[in-house]
């Protein structure tokens, strides 16, 4: 499992240090919660 932390409540995500990358998608970011990306399912978390 792949897990970010992020300082940003707002990122984007390509997919590019995963995978060959995806169309970039913007994600919203929270400290109380885990996002995932939905199309390399890369997980996001507020620092
Ligand atoms: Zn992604």
């Amino acid at each position: 499992m792949d897990l970010k932390l992020v300082k940003e409540n707002k990122i984007f995500c390509d997919g590019k240090n995963k995978s060959d990358g995806h169309p970039r998608i913007y994600l919203e970011v929270s400290d109380t919660k885990v996002t995932t990306c939905p199309y390399c399912s890369m997980k996001f978390k507020r620092k």
